[in-house]
């Protein structure tokens, strides 16, 4: 028997372009190079880490499930953010509850995703079997409002934002988000993964919208990439929807522990955020030096560059991993030949890589 043939055809092709071969399954073993492709922040403390790990670890019974839909670290959510706890969820990464989103809000309707984007968006309401409709942003990766709501169609049932985006590490104002929730009467799903890091943030005033679902993650800013813990804020209607849906121990305890003790820490965080942006501010200003390289500004703990000689982005990426450096490629994405995306590190990893990047653009590797 042909297993793929139990497939519909409109998920097969959803499936197909990673079948087997997903760019995270081929990623290096995280000590096997410099990993500047995922974002993850490796500015929190390494020790501080391992003891909140180490404490966490001590006070959990791991013969317990445990609680159920995440409810000791939406607790502490709930009281870091000044929202009830009705009003947001907790899930295995901010991964989960896009996918719940996609299963509950989307089905087979359609999705306007504003691109170019986090690809997982398109996955999920792929397998929801749904239709994604990407709204291309402007040239200069811009919002335009206008853009999104003449896009709106029959069967638009929601409009995913990243903001700050990844890749291109741009925050959509308020206003320009805020028309689109307010106009379009659909639900908008505003990914704003990166936040911590940028100017402002609109999960305060998620609850305050019927149709305004915020989602965030611990991944980033707060180093518990390995633990999987993000949440959603929203009206405790379309809360209460998402959370009907969702399996009840998806949310391991380390990880509700992990967040409860990083939020009551959440000070020490906040240097360690500082120092994504100051390094942040010194690739940038290094990379701007480089020949042939155009970073663009970032309010996230990447930067997006472009190459503007005749060099590839996928052959420098290359070059770039021989020489013990990973990065990330987005040249195949829409909008963003030969551009190449890379995480925010700490000075010396941040060194060797505009050291290396010279040396592959010169050709000498
Ligand atoms: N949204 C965006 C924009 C991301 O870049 C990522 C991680 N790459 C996620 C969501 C998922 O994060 P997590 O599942 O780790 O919370």
């Amino acid at each position: 028997m042909n297993v793929g043939e139990l497939i519909e055809d409109g998920l097969k092709e959803v499936l197909a372009p990673g079948k087997g071969k997903a760019f995270y399954e081929k990623l290096s073993a995280p000590e096997a190079a410099i990993r500047m492709s995922l974002n993850e922040n490796m500015l929190v403390d390494k020790s501080f880490s391992s003891t909140i790990l180490q404490e966490v670890a001590r006070g959990v019974d791991m013969r317990r499930y445990p609680r159920a839909k995440g409810g000791s670290a939406l607790k502490a959510i709930s009281e870091d953010l000044g929202l009830w706890e009705d009003q947001i969820i907790v899930g295995n990464g901010s991964d989960e509850l896009l996918d719940l989103v996609a299963k509950v809000f989307v089905g087979g309707g359609e999705a306007l995703i504003v691109e170019p984007t986090f690809e997982m968006y398109r996955l999920y309401v792929g397998l929801a079997r749904g239709k994604a409709k990407p709204v291309p942003l402007r040239e200069d990766f811009s919002l335009e409002p206008e853009d999104v709501l003449s896009a709106i169609g029959e069967r638009t049932k929601a409009v995913f934002i990243c903001s700050p985006n990844n890749p291109t590490g741009r925050q959509y104002k308020r206003e320009e988000v805020m028309k689109i929730v307010e106009e379009s009467g659909k639900l908008v799903v505003l990914d704003e993964a990166y936040a911590d890091f940028a100017p402002q943030s609109l999960v305060r005033d998620a609850a305050k919208y019927p149709n305004l679902l915020v989602l965030r993650t611990l991944s980033k800013a707060y180093g518990l990439a390995g633990l999987r813990i993000g949440y959603g804020a929203g009206d405790s209607e379309l809360i209460e929807w998402l959370r009907a849906a969702q399996s009840p121990f998806s949310v391991n305890s380390i990880a509700q522990e992990a967040c409860k003790l990083v939020l009551e820490n959440k000070r020490i965080y906040n240097n360690f955020i500082m120092r994504v942006m100051e390094e942040r501010k010194y690739l940038l200003a290094e990379l701007q030096m480089v020949n042939g390289v155009v970073p663009y500004d970032s309010d996230a703990n990447f930067i997006l560059f472009r190459l503007m000689g005749d060099m590839k982005s996928s052959d420098i990426q290359k070059r770039l991993l021989a020489a013990g450096i990973e990065v990330r490629d987005r040249g195949d994405m829409p909008m963003l030949e030969n551009c190449l995306r890379v995480t925010v590190a700490d000075r010396e990893s941040n060194m060797k890589f505009i050291n290396e990047l010279e040396q592959s653009l010169r050709g000498n590797k």
